[in-house]
C-alpha cells in the first residue's frame, strides 16, 4: 500500500521501498515506559506518570531535536501490534494515569490494531509535531482521547530552515483545528487528569520570539476558549545542529518577553521549569530498561 500518512505524502510502497522518514512496514518502537516530566494533566500527581511509548522515527525531522537517535536515525526494536499490546496492559498494571503514544504518525495502521486487541481504560494521548493529515487524524477519532501537538514555527522560512517544511505552519494549523474539533474543550477529572481535550505545546527558539508571539496570538484567537498552552522554554542546541543563532539557549528576557505575551492573551497553561533544559532530561532509548 502506497504510503500518504503524512504531509510528506511520499507515495511508497514501505514494504519494498523508504520515503522521508526512511521507515519500512514493521513497528518500531524505542521506549515504553512510564514518564514522569510531562505536563501535570498528562502525568498526573500520583508520582507514576504517563504511560510513554516513543516511536522510532519522525516525519518531521527538525535539525535540532533533543531525540535525535530515534526520530533521524530511527533506532528501535520492532514489535508486532500483539507484542505492543501486550506492553500496554504492563503499562496500565504499573498504575499510569494516561498512556501517550508519542510520534507514531508512521504506525498509524498498526497502532489502531494493537487497540482493538485491547484498549487500556485510561486516556489516550497522541503527542506530536503537529505536522499530521487532516485525514489521518480523522482514522483516530474515537479512539485518541487527548491531543499533545507541537505548534513550532510560524514563517515558511524557518518551517524550511528548521525541518524542510515550508508548509509546516499551513499543516499544523489545519491539523490543530481537527484536533480540537474531535475533542471540543478541555474536560479533567477529580485529580486533574485530562481525559479529553487538546493541549499545545510551544517551544520558545533563540532569537525567534516574534514567531512565538503571532503563534500564541493564534491559538487565542482560533482554537476553542480554555485550549491551554504548554509553555516550554528547554530549548538546547540538540542534534549536532548547524543552522545560525540556533546554537545557544534562550535567554531570560526572551522567556520573559514570550511569557509575557501569553499572559497578556490570557491563555490558559503551564510554564517550564528553567532547570528543565538540560540533556539529563532526554530519556533512554533503545536499550534493555527502556521496555517495560
Ligand atoms: S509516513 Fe513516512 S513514508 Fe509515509 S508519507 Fe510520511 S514520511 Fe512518507
Amino acid at each position: 500500500m502506497r504510503c500518504e500518512l503524512c504531509p510528506r505524502r511520499c507515495g511508497v510502497d514501505r514494504a519494498v521501498s523508504r520515503g522521508f522518514c526512511g521507515l519500512d512496514s514493521e513497528m518500531l518502537i524505542a521506549r515504553i515506559a512510564p514518564h514522569l516530566w510531562e505536563e501535570p494533566p498528562i502525568s498526573g500527581s500520583r508520582g507514576t506518570g504517563t504511560g510513554a511509548v516513543f516511536f522510532s522515527g519522525c516525519t518531521l525531522r527538525c535539525a535540532y531535536c533533543q531525540n535525535g537517535d530515534i526520530s533521524h536515525r530511527n533506532q528501535g526494536q520492532p514489535f508486532s501490534p500483539r507484542q505492543l499490546s501486550d506492553a500496554l496492559r504492563r503499562l496500565t498494571d504499573l498504575g499510569v494515569v494516561s498512556i501517550s503514544f508519542i510520534t507514531a504518525t508512521p504506525f498509524v495502521p498498526q497502532l489502531l490494531e494493537a487497540l482493538e486487541l485491547w484498549r487500556p481504560p485510561l486516556p489516550l494521548v497522541w503527542n506530536s509535531s503537529g505536522y499530521e493529515l487532516p485525514e489521518t487524524l480523522r482514522r483516530l477519532e474515537g479512539v485518541i482521547d487527548v491531543y499533545l501537538p507541537d505548534l513550532k514555527h510560524w514563517s515558511p522560512a524557518m518551517g524550511k530552515l528548521c525541518a524542510g517544511a515550508p508548509d509546516y505552519f499551513d499543516v499544523a494549523s489545519r491539523a490543530l483545528t481537527e484536533m480540537c474539533r474531535q475533542t471540543g474543550t478541555p474536560v479533567y477529572d477529580a485529580e486533574g487528569v485530562m481525559t479529553r481535550g487538546t493541549l499545545v505545546r510551544h517551544l520558545i527558539l533563540p532569537g525567534l520570539t516574534g514567531e512565538s508571539m503571532k503563534l500564541l496570538t493564534w491559538v487565542r484567537d482560533t482554537l476553542p476558549p480554555g485550549t491551554p498552552v504548554s509553555l516550554m522554554r528547554q530549548y538546547i542546541p540538540c542534534n549536532g545542529v548547524s543552522i545560525p543563532g540556533l546554537d545557544r539557549r534562550v535567554t531570560e528576557r526572551e522567556y520573559e518577553r514570550v511569557r509575557a505575551h501569553m499572559a497578556a492573551l490570557e491563555l490558559p497553561g503551564y510554564l517550564q521549569e528553567p532547570d528543565s533544559a538540560d540533556r539529563d532530561f532526554v530519556p533512554v532509548f533503545n536499550q534493555p530498561e527502556s521496555f517495560v
